[in-house]
């Protein structure tokens, strides 16, 4: 009976996966997404409202109206009536931005120690906006659920098998789909809106060399800092290298 169950999760599954796709803009790449953009929504709003309640909001005019001024220019360049933009500028040190599904984006103080001018600060802006309008965070929980869906029928189908061998299947499944499924994904999907945020940038007729310059600020201000090889993000030196690729690209086609 355990068997059958699992046989059906697993079709039915395959089933789901077969019927929820969701294209990325600008890149056209096919993503899976189980998730309604409603419950996106949702999603966005109560960890936007998580950080905002918890962070301060800063007070510095000229980099509130800096951000502002970026983020308007990048975001007038998308087409979607149903987002409505706001920019938010939180006291932290950190170098961190988000944008959540919706159109709210949070930004740190600390940004501004390596973007040092609009051109700079869309770089990042433009990042963001991307990760949000391809919906990635949603692709990204769609992932965890499919893969955590087949964790489960994978235990109980061991159980069934061999009890013993479910402590063994789990550890194993775990650091198997952390390394050749969750990671390179979020990877391609950083790589993704590296190339969507330069797309946004050059619609809105910022100097694309900038984004260079954003990434060495940033890539010396972490100097000291290690890469490991199966990271989320790629290092500064492959990224700069596929910035630098898609700059190219972007400028033939004037
Ligand atoms: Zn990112």
């Amino acid at each position: 009976m355990k068997a059958r169950n699992t046989l059906c999760f697993l079709l039915l599954s395959m089933f789901i996966v077969g019927c929820s796709k969701h294209q990325v803009p600008i890149t056209k790449r096919n993503q899976l997404m189980l998730l309604s953009k409603k419950d996106e929504v949702k999603i966005g709003r109560r960890n936007f409202h998580g950080i905002i309640n918890k962070s301060k909001l800063s007070k510095d005019e000229d980099k509130k109206e800096m951000l502002k001024r970026v983020g308007l220019k990048l975001t007038s360049t998308i087409n979607n009536k149903r987002l409505n933009w706001e920019f938010i500028l939180i006291e932290n040190d950190s170098i961190n931005a988000s944008c959540f599904p919706g159109g709210k984006v949070i930004v740190n103080t600390g940004v501004f120690k390596v973007a040092q001018n609009d051109e700079q600060l869309a770089t990042i802006l433009s990042h963001e906006i991307a990760h949000a309008i391809s919906r990635h965070g949603s692709a990204r929980i769609s992932r965890n659920r499919i893969l955590n869906g087949i964790e489960g029928a994978g235990v109980l189908l061991t159980g069934f098998l061999n009890p013993l061998m479910i402590i063994p299947f789990v550890m194993t499944y775990e650091v198997g789909t952390k390394n050749g499924i969750i990671n390179p994904a979020i990877r391609m999907e950083e790589n993704e809106a590296d190339i969507i945020g330069l797309h946004l940038m050059k619609k809105a007729n910022y100097d694309l060399s900038a984004a260079l310059d954003f990434w060495n600020n940033l890539k010396n201000y972490n100097k000291r800092k290690r890469h490991m090889t199966n990271a989320t993000h790629a290092s500064y030196t492959i990224r700069i290298k596929n910035i630098k690729r898609t700059i190219a690209k972007l400028n033939n086609k004037i």
